[in-house]
Formats: structure tokens, sequence, C-alpha cells
């Protein structure tokens, strides 16, 4: 669930051709330049790391054998690993060290349903109907293993004190994983929060998001024959339909930026039945929860009125609520300053012609132009940047400690979300190079601020800042657990 924005910096096409490649810059500190050898070390099992979870392609809340991989190769490196965290078995938290800074990394794993595609210029299923990595989590997930085992080797080497931690966070693409771990407290001892995600672009997630509440309203009726006795039937279905009715007359009166987006997951069986049950599945977006809790209580009201109208029972089931990410401009410029240090990868024309070949479709349907075939530049973003369209789970740990990221091209330019160009890149040597150079500047910004005290203080003040009077509310009923499956 990311989106990403324009705002482009010539300079950095210069750092780029200057310091790309393998040699560590010379003002790297001796821990960074471990670590920055320790990724290139084990960059060929990270790539591994990512085929893997790749072709496992599992979906929210059933990444088994994705989590287990990953664990494997935490616990093969003296990470201590809890799991089932949070009521999800697939959701743990790997701990190398101990004593403050406790630095925190994100890994997500989860994949898109009906996605499968191979590393192929055409829309070409693996398996037809099969998930597939749409939003590049297989990368996501190595990238970070890579980042959270290069900082555990320089600290090791060079005796730093303090606590890295990888957190495996499942189900980010329901928003689900996080917001659980969060409601748990399980974020709140960190000093910082770091993450990453696959993208078109290289630059620092400086932006915020947008919050979402992901609730199923159903409708309990009256069966009856639909032609023969319709008097004795009361229509679940007729409520989904006068809500939806509701909620669209309603969009026209909210802000901008606010989506409201709904499938009705039951709909009744056959006609000649009246449906004694249906249910609407509803996600309400807003660039603030302050405006998603108002919306939604509307939300809330128009199916009310809408079990009142048509004499049926309503109950509500809310899956998620997660909340806006909350910037943090002291971590964005270190992590700004550190993919300019490190140098973004460059791409040979056998890669471009492939992002051709993957950019050829969407010309050839939506007109869209490409002025490049990969984006190997350096944006520089800052926190006053336009808030994503998109919402991630994230949101809610930056409500807690100061949280910053990042995105590499993993990707062609300018492609779209959740495509199968996306599964194709992820899975290619395009996506490698963006997941190494991610694994790269998360692990120098950890090591960073493990060094640098008056760091750690900025951006545990811009967030103080940030955060001052922000009510954290949640529409989660206290105690609740995660749902076992989203559908
Ligand atoms: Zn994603």
């Amino acid at each position: 669930m990311y989106e990403s924005k324009l705002c482009f910096v010539g300079l950095s096409l210069f750092l780029v051709g200057l310091c790309s490649g393998d040699e560590p810059a010379k003002d790297f500190s001796s821990s960074q330049q471990t670590a920055l050898a320790e990724v290139e070390r084990l960059s060929d099992d990270i790539k591994t790391v990512n085929q893997r979870l790749w072709e496992l392609a599992e979906v929210g809340l059933q990444e088994t054998k994705s989590s287990s991989l990953l664990i494997q190769r935490l616990s093969a490196a003296r990470f201590d690993v809890t799991t089932d965290m949070s009521g999800m078995p697939t959701a743990f938290v790997a701990t190398y060290g101990e004593g403050k800074p406790i630095i925190g990394i994100l890994a997500e794993y989860d994949a898109l349903p009906g996605m499968s595609q191979r590393v192929s210029p055409q829309r070409e299923a693996e398996v037809d109907g099969k998930p597939g990595h749409a939003c590049g989590h297989s990368g996501l997930g190595a990238g970070a293993l890579g980042a959270a085992l290069a900082v555990k080797a320089a600290m090791e080497q060079h005796n730093l004190p303090g606590t890295i931690r990888l957190y495996g966070t499942p189900a980010e693409e329901t928003v689900i994983g996080k917001v659980y771990m969060t409601l748990d407290d399980h974020f709140d001892d960190l000093d910082i929060c770091l993450h990453w995600h696959p993208s078109s672009r290289n630059e620092a997630w400086a932006s915020s998001s947008k919050a979402l509440v992901s609730a199923k309203f159903t409708f309990d009726g009256t069966a009856a024959h639909a032609s023969v006795s319709p008097e004795a039937g009361r229509s679940a279905l007729d409520a989904v339909e006068l809500m939806n009715v509701g909620a669209n007359f309603m969009r026209e009166h909210l802000k901008e930026d606010a989506r409201i987006h709904y499938v009705i997951v039951d709909g009744g069986g056959a006609p000649n039945v009246v449906p004694p049950t249906a249910t609407v599945w509803y996600f309400a977006r807003a660039d603030s929860h302050k405006d998603v809790e108002y919306n939604f209580k509307w939300l809330k009201d128009i199916a009310a009125g809408a079990a009142k109208m048509t004499r049926t029972e309503l109950s509500i089931q809310i899956d998620t609520d997660c909340h806006e990410i909350i910037p943090n401009g002291p971590l964005a410029e270190l992590i700004t300053r550190n993919l300019q240090r490190i140098g973004a990868p460059t791409f040979s024309e056998d890669e471009k012609l492939f992002a051709r070949r993957l950019q050829a479709p969407l010309i050839e349907q939506f007109g869209t132009e490409f002025p490049l075939a990969i984006d190997e530049s350096i944006h520089s973003t800052t926190v006053s940047s336009q808030p994503s369209k998109g919402s991630t789970d994230v949101g809610d740990i930056s409500w807690r400690v100061p949280t910053g990221g990042l995105r590499t091209t993993c990707m062609v330019a300018q492609s779209p979300g959740h495509s199968w160009q996306n599964v194709a890149a992820i899975g290619s040597t395009i996506g490698e190079k963006g997941i190494i150079y991610a694994s790269k500047t998360l692990a120098v910004s950890a090591l960073e601020l493990f060094a640098e005290p008056k760091l750690l203080a900025a951006a545990q003040a811009d967030w103080k800042q940030r955060t001052e009077g922000k009510k954290y509310f949640s529409f989660i009923p206290d105690g609740q657990k995660p749902p076992k499956q989203i559908r």
C-alpha cells in the first residue's frame, strides 16, 4: 500500500554517478563500513530470501512459511526470537543486544490475492488465481532482514551497546499486523523505528499516509419465497443497497482527501429467496484519523438508517483501524543523506529494456507517457510533502515512537501500485538492486542513530512536537483479537 510523489533534485544525479558501486565511501564510520561490507557479503542470501518469499507468495495472516524463513535466518544469526504475537501466529520480534538505545526495523512479507505473475514482460500467471507480490513485500522482508543482520554484525564487531530488533509484521495489505501489535504496546520501548518499501523511486519516506477504518456491516433479515410470500420476508440485501446509496450521497459532502470504498461480500444466495443476511465491507479513509472518525460515525448512522428502513438488524465488525503516519524531519534528513552517501544503483541496458516492455501495455491501454525506463536518481523529499493516497499500518507505530522510512527503486518508473508489472520487477534483478540498497541505507542509518545521541534527541523532539495534543483513538473494541482471516 504505497504511494510516491514527484520532487526531483538535480544534485542527486551527480551523487548517483559519484557514489554508486560496492566500495564504502571514506566518510562512513568503521561500524558503518562493517555493516556495508556485511550486506555485500550476505547479498546472495538476501536475494535468495526475496526469491523464496516471492515464490511462496502467502497472503496476510497465512504467511507461515514466509515468516519461518525469516525467523530461521535470524535465529541462525543468534537473534532471540519471539513468535505468535498479538494473536497472530505469523508475527514475530527478533532481538539482538541489550539496553538502550533500542532501534526497530520493520519487515512485511504478505502477498496479494490473484496477482501471480512470472518475471515476464507479459501478463502471465505462474499459477492462475494464486497470490503474487504485487506490493513487493518479498523484497521488503528480505531487505529488512539484511539490514538487521548487518547492524548486528557491526554491533558485535565494534562492541556497540544497545539493541536491534527486527519486527515481523503480518498482513500489511489489510493494515492489521502493526495495528494490533501497537495496541499491545510492542513498540513502546523503541527509541526509533525504521521501515522501507519497494518503489519506483529512491527517496526518504517523509510524507504522511491516509488513516483507514476497515469494517463489515452485516444485516439480518428474514428469508421467504421471493414470489410466493415476499410479505413474510425482510431483505438484508435491500439494507446493504440502501446503505450504499446513503454512503454515495454522503461523498459529496466529504473533504476532498476522504476515500470511501466498498464491496458486497454477501449479497444473498438466489433471486427467489429474500436474502436473510447480507454483508458489505467498507474502507473509510482520510488524511487524518480525526476525519475518519467523523466520516465513519456518519457511515454508521447511515447503516442504522438502512436497517430501520428495511426492518433488519445491523451488526458491525471492525476489522482494523489504522492511523496516518506522523512524519519525522530529522529522520527524513538522515535517510536522505544516507541514500546519497551510499549512492543509488544503476541499471543495465537489458534491465531498462525489460522495464520498457513492462511499460508498453500501460502506454497502449492508458496512453501513459514514461520519460524514464527506471528512475536511478535520488529524490529529496521533505515532511511538508503532500500526504500519500495510500495507507499503511506503519502509521500506528509512528503515533507511539519516532518513525522514519525510505523507498528504493525496485520497480520500473511510474509503475502503478499492486500491478502485475510490480510482481515481475521485484522478482527480477531490478528489484534485487533496490533491496540491497535499502538494506545498506537502513543499516547505516540505524548505526548512526546508535552513535549519535543528539540525532536521537532531535528525532524525539520532532516527534513530541508533531504529536502534541493528538489523541490516539481506535474504533477497535478493547481487547479484540485480530481476525483469523480477512475474507
Ligand atoms: Zn506494500
